[in-house]
């Protein structure tokens, strides 16, 4: 099997579940997302009203919130999902609130991801469950055990009930076959999260793969890392499952080590994570036998690559142990001539109340406004489709 170098081109399959008026839409908000000023004023005013507890416009449900999530609950997930499936794309479900910090919003998490992993059991086409750790704990208490200082009574039992949250949401998986990703957030917490993902890894990946970590390969000490995980798993007798990102707070990661001064985590330069994140691709591959990879990525480069990389190791393209994941409303392209090729295509979709999910949708925005953003990109396959139905039409 040969993979055509401009499969990422057809735009035809990539936006075939789209009609003419869902593409006109998709245009114009790549087209506002590109603008720097709007989504800097945007994204100030959204988040002043989540503090004053000022209601959402519809107009950012009916635009950003459409375009970028499932729905607010499992029921209007499921005619995405139902969608996504029938193109042979698989769903990485995520419950999308962030930014918490009370006990009660972390157990209101616990309850809506078991509930999450119940759906997958039964909804086979949600294939994993992705959680952002910070949504189950408190950032600064996070940031005490990863640096070792001495906890008091009332955060030991903190911590002890943050464990337990995880713990609880791993047997459930396991029991329902389902498997966890645990999303990457800022270095100074990720140590934490680390230990404790590599705990969970060794006691429940021994048969299956149940629980996966993020690698964000925009840091300099991950290949490194990566290596020593494989050997840790290989040597344990267990399963090593791995979600591979670029990472996506290079900002506030570059500005908090000028401001602490001590050096930056990150990658001087973009060039040198392209390579981290084809060279940490290689080597989940060439350890197939015990890791399970998710190549999680709208870069097309990076995607073709991989799924050469595969053939070419005569992985089966299949195979559950190899997954491609695009954040839902980007890299279409890459998603579904994927899928079609017949690699395991899936969408990161993230679900949950409007008012909830708008730090993750600003994300987004900020995302693509960067200069590395993908937006130039997105609305010139957009322009693309557009231009060939009209002439399809004319014919
Ligand atoms: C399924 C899925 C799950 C994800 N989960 C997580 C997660 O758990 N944690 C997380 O942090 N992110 C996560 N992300 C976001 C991800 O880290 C990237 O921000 C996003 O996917 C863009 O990177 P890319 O590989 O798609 O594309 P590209 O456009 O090729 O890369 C953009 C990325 O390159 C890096 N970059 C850009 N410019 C520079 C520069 N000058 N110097 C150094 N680096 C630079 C940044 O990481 C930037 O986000 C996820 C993405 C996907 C698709």
């Amino acid at each position: 099997m040969e993979i055509s170098p401009d499969i990422f081109e057809n735009t035809q399959s990539a936006f075939a579940a789209k009609s003419d008026t869902a593409l006109q839409k998709a245009k114009a908000l790549f087209s506002v997302v590109g603008n720097n000023l709007f989504v800097r004023a945007g994204s100030s005013l959204a988040m002043l009203a989540l503090k004053l507890h000022l209601p959402v416009s519809p107009v950012f449900k009916w635009t950003v919130y459409d375009h970028f999530c499932g729905g607010e609950t499992f029921e209007e997930c499921k005619l995405t999902i139902e969608a996504l499936q029938k193109a042979g794309v698989g769903v990485l479900l995520n419950y999308g609130v962030e930014l918490k910090e009370s006990e009660a919003d972390f157990d209101k998490a616990l309850k809506k991801n078991t509930e999450a992993i119940e759906f997958a059991g039964v909804n086979r086409a949600v294939t994993a469950v992705c959680l952002k750790p910070t949504g189950f704990a408190r950032m600064a208490l996070l940031e005490k055990v990863q640096k070792e200082e001495k906890l008091s009574a009332a955060e030991q039992k903190e911590w002890h009930r943050v464990q337990q949250r995880f713990e609880e949401l791993c047997q459930v998986a396991d029991r329902k076959n389902v498997m966890l990703y645990l999303d990457a957030e800022e270095t100074w917490i990720q140590d934490a999260l680390d230990n404790m993902v590599e705990e969970l890894m060794s006691r429940f990946n021994r048969e299956k793969c149940v629980v996966c970590n993020t690698l964000q390969m925009y840091r300099w000490d991950r290949i490194a890392y990566l290596n020593e995980q494989i050997k840790k798993a290989k040597a344990g007798g267990y399963y090593l499952g791995l979600k591979l990102v670029r990472g996506a707070y290079m900002e506030i990661e570059r500005e908090r080590a000028a401001e602490m001064n001590y050096k930056s985590p990150i990658h001087e330069n973009k060039q040198k994570v392209d390579a981290d994140f084809d060279k940490a691709v290689e080597v989940c591959l060439d350890h197939h036998e015990w890791v399970y990879t998710c190549v999680a990525s709208q870069n097309e480069y990076s995607n073709l690559r991989a799924m050469r990389e595969m053939l070419q190791r005569k992985i089966d393209p299949k195979t559950e142990k190899v997954v491609f994941s695009q954040l839902y409303g980007m890299g279409d392209n890459v998603t579904f001539n994927q899928a079609q090729a017949g690699f395991n295509a899936t969408k990161y979709l993230p679900y949950g109340p409007v008012k909830e999910v708008i730090p993750y949708l600003i994300r987004r925005a900020q995302e693509n406004t960067s200069v590395a953003g993908q937006t130039g990109r997105e609305l010139a396959l957009i322009n693309k489709e557009i231009k060939r139905r009209k002439k399809q039409k004319r014919k």
